[in-house]
C-alpha cells in the first residue's frame, strides 16, 4: 500500500528522486538540480530532493493565487471533511513515517511515532476547534458621542496564499500546525519544507493531496533554504509568512518580507531555575528529559540551569545518577540508546563543540561529556558557566545543559530577561506561590512551574518574545493567525 499511495512522488528508484509538488502535478525542476539528503545515523543517502527555479515559484504562486477564493468559498464543513480525511491518511502510515522519520532525522523510534500521533491527532483537533471560531456584531452606542446608527458584523476571512517554512526537528509536526490552520481558514499554501526532513515534508504533502484538497490549495517546493526560502520570503505575491527556524533565519526573512504578517517561531535558550525547596528528583528528572530528548535539538529543551551554589552542589549528584540510568548516546535504532542520538549534521556538531571549548577556555568545567565523534555528541554537563560565555549566548542545538550559579533570585531575573531568547523558563519549587511570584517577573512566552519547557498540550499558547518569535501559536491562536478581520459596517439612515 505505501508504495501504490505514494509511487507520483518520486522515480521509485534506490535510492529515490523526489519530486515537487506545484499545486497539481508532481513533477522534476527544470533546473535539473537535485540536493542529497544523508542520513544523520550513518551518513548513507536517505533520497534526493529537487531544487526548484525562481520561475517553477513564481508559477506556483500564481496557482495559488488562482485557485484560492473558491477554496475560501467552499463550505466549512467540507474543508473539515477533506482536513479530517488527511488525519486518518497519516495515521494509517504511522509506521511508513516514523521510520522515513527516524532515517532522515536521526529520532529514536519512539520519539518519530509520538510526532506521527501527535501530527494526526493535531490535525483532527484543528478541524474540530475551527468549528467555533465565530464573527460577531458591534452596535456602535457603546462609544460615546454615537447613536445606535451603526452596526458592524465582523468575520473572519483568509489571507490568500500563505507560505508555510518548516525546520528540520519537527518537520512533520511543525510543518501541519502550519499548513493545517491556514487551509482551514481558506488559504492557498505553498509549503517549503527543510532540506532535512524535506522527504517526510513531500509525504506529508501527498496526504494531503490524497484527502482532496483541491488542484492549487497546497503545494511543496523544495531546495535549499538560502535560496527557495530566500526567493519566497521576498515574494511580492505571498500574504503571510509562517517560519519555524532559528532566530538567525527568522530575522533575515523579516528583513525581506516586507509588509506582510508574520508568525514565527525561533529559537529559544530556555532556563530552569532552581529554589532551595524544590524536590531534587522531581527537577532532575525534568532536567534531564528537558536536556536530553532528542539530543537537546527541540527549540523548548532546558540550556540552562540557574541556582545558588548550594542548590546546585545537592542537585549535580542527583542529576548524573539519573543520568546513568536514562541518558545513553548511540544509533537511535538501537534500543540500548536512550535520549540522545545524532545530532542533525557534523557541521552543527563542530560549531557546539567550538562553543563548548571556547566555554572551557573561558573557565567552564566539563563535569560529565565534552567531546564527540562526528555528529555523536556525548550528553554533556558544563558548570562554573558564566551567562557571558559561548554556551549560553548562543543556542547550542545539542546535549548539553550548563549550570550557573547565582547569588539571588533578582539576578537569575536578570540574566534571564537579558537573554536576546525568550522562549520558556522554568521554575522548580515546592511553593507554588513562589513560583508564581517569580514567574510573573520574567520576559518569556511561557513559565512552567515544577516541568521543563514544552510545546504541548497544543491548545495552549505558544510564543516567543524577542529573537524567539513572532505571534502567537496554539490551536485557536494558529487559526486565529491564518485569519484577518473583516468588519462590513451597515449604516442606518438618521
Ligand atoms: P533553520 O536553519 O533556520 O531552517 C528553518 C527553515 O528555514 C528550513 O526550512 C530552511 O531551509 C529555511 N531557511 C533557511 N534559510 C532561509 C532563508 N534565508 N530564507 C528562507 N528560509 C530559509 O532552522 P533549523 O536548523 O531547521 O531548525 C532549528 C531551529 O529552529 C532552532 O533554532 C530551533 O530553536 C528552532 N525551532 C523553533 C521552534 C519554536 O517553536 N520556537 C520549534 C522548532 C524549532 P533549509 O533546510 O533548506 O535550509
Amino acid at each position: 500500500m505505501p508504495a501504490e499511495f505514494f509511487s507520483a512522488i518520486s522515480n521509485q528508484k534506490t535510492p529515490p528522486v523526489y519530486k515537487f509538488f506545484d499545486g497539481k502535478a508532481w513533477k522534476e525542476s527544470t533546473s535539473g538540480k537535485t540536493i542529497t539528503v544523508h542520513s544523520p545515523i550513518h551518513g548513507e543517502t536517505v533520497g534526493e530532493l529537487q531544487s526548484v527555479t525562481p520561475g517553477e515559484i513564481d508559477h506556483v504562486m500564481q496557482s495559488a493565487l488562482t485557485a484560492q477564493p473558491a477554496w475560501e468559498a467552499t463550505p466549512l464543513n467540507k474543508r473539515v471533511s477533506v482536513t479530517h480525511l488527511a488525519a486518518d491518511w497519516i495515521r494509517h502510515f504511522e509506521d511508513y513515517l516514523t521510520a522515513l522519520l527516524v532515517r532522515e532525522i536521526g529520532k529514536t523510534d519512539s520519539e518519530a511515532r509520538s510526532e506521527i500521533k501527535r501530527t494526526a491527532d493535531l490535525t483532527d483537533y484543528f478541524a474540530d476547534e475551527v468549528q467555533s471560531i465565530r464573527g460577531e456584531t458591534l452596535d456602535s452606542d457603546n462609544f460615546p458621542g454615537y447613536d445606535k446608527g451603526r452596526i458592524a458584523m465582523v468575520e473572519r476571512v483568509a489571507y490568500g496564499a500563505v507560505v508555510a517554512i518548516a525546520p528540520f526537528n519537527y518537520p512533520v509536526n511543525l510543518a501541519a500546525s502550519k499548513i493545517v490552520p491556514a487551509l482551514l481558514m481558506g488559504n492557498a499554501v505553498v509549503f517549503k519544507p527543510p532540506t532535512q526532513g524535506g522527504i517526510s515534508g513531500v509525504h506529508l504533502t501527498r496526504m494531503f493531496e490524497k484527502a482532496g484538497v483541491p488542484a492549487g490549495i497546497i503545494s511543496c517546493v523544495t531546495g535549499g533554504g538560502t535560496d527557495v526560502g530566500d526567493y519566497l520570503a521576498s515574494h511580492p505575491k505571498v500574504d503571510v509568512i509562517t517560519f519555524t527556524g532559528s532566530s538567525d533565519t527568522g530575522a533575515a526573512i523579516a528583513r525581506k518580507a516586507g509588509m506582510k504578517p508574520l508568525v514565527f517561531e525561533c529559537g529559544g535558550n530556555n532556563p530552569a531555575v532552581v529554589l532551595p525547596d524544590a524536590d531534587m528528583n522531581l527537577t532532575a528528572r525534568e532536567i534531564i528529559k528537558g536536556g536530553y530528548q532528542y539530543a537537546g535539538q527541540r527549540c523548548t529543551a532546558i540550556k540552562y540551569v540557574l541556582g545558588s551554589q548550594g542548590v546546585l552542589d545537592q542537585l549535580l549528584p542527583v542529576v548524573l545518577t539519573q543520568m546513568g540510568e536514562s541518558v545513553k548516546m548511540g544509533d537511535p535504532r538501537s534500543p540500548e540508546t536512550k535520549l540522545v542520538g545524532p545530532v542533525i549534521s557534523v557541521s552543527a556538531a563542530g560549531q557546539f563543540q567550538q562553543w563548548i571549548d571556547e566555554s572551557v577556555k573561558l573557565g567552564a568545567k566539563i563535569v560529565t561529556g565534552g567531546s564527540r565523534k562526528g555528529n555523536y555528541m556525548e550528553p554533556t554537563i558544563l558548570t562554573g558557566v558564566t551567562p557571558d560565555m559561548p554556551v549560553v549566548t548562543h543556542e547550542v542545538f545539542g546535549p548539553l545543559v550548563s549550570f550557573i550559579s547565582i547569588k539571588s533570585m533578582d539576578e537569575a531575573v536578570t540574566i534571564i530577561n537579558d537573554s536576546m531568547f525568550g522562549l520558556q523558563a522554568s521554575v522548580f519549587t515546592k511553593d507554588e506561590g513562589t513560583g508564581l511570584t517569580f514567574a510573573k517577573q520574567l520576559n518569556v512566552g511561557t513559565v512552567q512551574i515544577n516541568g521543563s519547557p514544552q510545546r504541548g498540550p497544543d491548545h495552549f499558547p505558544f510564543l516567543g518574545v524577542k529573537r524567539s518569535g513572532l505571534g502567537v501559536q496554539g490551536v485557536r491562536y494558529s487559526l486565529e493567525a491564518m485569519s484577518r478581520l473583516k468588519p462590513v459596517v451597515i449604516n442606518k439612515p438618521q
